[in-house]
């Protein structure tokens, strides 16, 4: 199965993230979100960036201009009708991601591939909303995607041995190393860091320790590149506070209550390094 062109739905921090790696390896990508002004402003922001890799001498300006050409803001789904693979990256709600897959069946070629990059979602309950389940899969990306090494494949229930190996074919084109997980709440990766993270916000709750003490603790004292709540930052509040509820209802088990205080922040609107704010104030940093 070959897989030349590309659609993305969802122009944020992954969508965005995944088109620049695809166009780089000389895919075809049509970037689209809720209007094409945001996606329009999805491909200037990866133009933005290849820019900078010019200036590091990364990237000759030449190299730049061709792979801008490969990215294509679309008109919503409807542009998406000749593309091999769609890959949805679009906010974390069991809902949304399954009135975008509808639609993407009833767009998409017969034959063609319905990625997801849910964070937790259960691959199988987005597969049943389409007349294709074997045609669809999990490819989760981490998050920064030019940086980050996995790409961690959920195969659902029906998913076909053709279509699992055109992703990871896929996946390792772009440059990156794939995991297989079973389809059960969290994955792999989720699973085991979320509750972590959630548990750095307890203890910030409880008052054990200061942001900055919690952080200056599991990064050197667990030598991880940062520390908890900085990546949570990163990823995002509401992405995390969403995961952990998808751990929560999924397993039924209380040991993945999400934190009050996250839930907290999340309802202030301090949503991470998107927002400006979350556990660190971002807004002087532009
Ligand atoms: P984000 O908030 O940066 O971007 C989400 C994008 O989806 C926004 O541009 C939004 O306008 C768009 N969108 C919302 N509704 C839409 C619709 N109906 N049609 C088209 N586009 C729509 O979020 P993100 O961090 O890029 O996360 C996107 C997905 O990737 C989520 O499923 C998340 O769980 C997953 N993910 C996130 C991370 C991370 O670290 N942030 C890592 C791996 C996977």
């Amino acid at each position: 199965m070959s897989i030349e062109r590309i659609g993305v739905v969802g122009a944020g921090q992954m969508g965005a993230g995944i088109a620049q790696v695809a166009a780089t390896v000389g895919l075809t990508v049509r970037l689209a979100d809720v209007d094409r002004a945001t996606a329009e402003k999805g491909v200037a922001g990866i133009v933005k960036r290849l820019g900078r890799e010019v200036e590091k001498g990364r990237l000759t300006a030449e190299e730049r201009d061709a792979i801008a050409g490969r990215l294509l803001p679309a008109d919503g789904l409807a542009d998406f009708a000749d593309v091999d693979l769609a890959i949805e990256a679009a906010s974390e709600s069991e809902g949304l991601k399954k009135r975008i897959f509808a639609e993407m069946d009833g767009i998409c070629r017969p034959g063609a591939l319905l990625a997801t990059n849910t964070s937790s979602i259960p691959i199988t309950r987005i597969a049943a909303v389409t007349s294709r389940p074997e045609l669809v899969i999990g490819m989760h990306f981490m998050n920064p995607v030019p940086v980050m090494k996995l790409v961690e494949i959920i195969r659902g229930i029906a998913t076909s041995d053709a279509t699992y190996a055109a992703v990871k074919g896929l996946a390792e084109r772009m440059g990156k190393t794939t995991v297989l997980a079973r389809d059960m709440p969290g994955f792999i990766v989720n699973r085991v860091l979320m509750p972590m993270i959630n548990e750095a916000v307890v203890a910030l709750y409880e008052g054990i320790g200061s942001v900055e003490d919690i952080d200056v603790g599991m990064k050197l004292g667990t030598n991880q590149p940062m520390g908890p709540l900085t990546l949570a930052d990163f990823i995002g509040l509401d992405t995390c506070l969403a995961i952990m509820e998808v751990l929560h209802t999924g397993t039924g088990d209380s040991k993945y209550r999400p934190c009050p205080l996250l839930r907290q922040y999340v309802d202030a609107g301090w949503l991470g390094r998107k927002s400006g704010r979350g556990f660190y104030d971002y807004s002087a940093k532009g």
